[in-house]
């Protein structure tokens, strides 16, 4: 190979070695780029909750301070929302989101317990979250929803006894808002740990080994 073929060797390898370093950190960038709009959309999903627990909690300030037991409940449920507030900030993949959710879940259990307390009810049985909005707190009983045993809140059981539809959680997906159990490994998380204490109970054998 005479000089001028070594060069044009060197430069087309030179050339190719461009390209496919740009093409590399190209994928790079897109890949960090998904995983970071995952991460906010699980978020997202994540803080309606805890700002909805949240907004519970302070409409029950005052009747937390009219009995120990009830201001044991209050106290209790306030460290939770704390601490699901931190798993918020701190979660760095949408997996992460499932500490959060768990802990909501226990939290709105408290809540349950609290107003029963404060209502001069007997507890109720501690129950699963709402199957169509885990964000709607603990159900009240289960129903069959298309060929399912599903737990209910008990609106969403009226409702769907009445012939309507469940008020169903949507989340984003591809620019449309989907229910969340078609929103993909985004939500999953997020999803997993509402019913992480429910693993392997009846009460959601139709929901959690297929979803959660
Ligand atoms: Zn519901």
């Amino acid at each position: 190979m005479d000089y001028l073929g070594v060069v044009l060797l060197v430069a087309v390898v030179a050339a190719a070695f461009v390209v496919i370093a740009r093409s590399s950190i190209g994928q790079g960038h897109r890949a960090r780029a998904e995983r970071a709009r995952q991460l906010v959309l699980a978020k997202r999903a994540a803080e309606a909750d805890v700002n909805g627990f949240g907004d519970e909690l302070s409409q029950l300030s005052i009747l937390g301070e009219q009995d120990a037991a009830a201001a044991d409940l209050y106290e209790l449920a306030t460290a939770l929302h704390h601490r699901a507030l931190e798993a918020l900030i701190a979660a760095r993949r949408p997996d992460d989101l499932c500490q959060v959710t768990e802990i909501l879940e226990e939290g709105r259990w408290t809540l349950t317990r609290l107003t029963a307390w404060t209502a001069g009810q007997p507890t109720p049985s501690r129950r699963p979250p709402c199957f169509f909005n885990p964000g709607h707190g603990p159900s009240t009983r289960n129903i069959v929803w298309q060929h399912r045993s599903v737990p209910a809140c008990a609106a969403d059981a009226t409702r769907v006894e009445a012939g309507a539809d469940p008020y169903i959680r949507t989340v984003e997906r591809d620019d449309r808002r989907v229910p969340y159990w078609e929103g993909g490994p985004t939500y999953d998380g997020w999803a997993r740990g509402y019913y992480t204490s429910w693993r392997g109970n009846r009460l959601v054998a139709d929901i959690v080994p297929s979803k959660v």
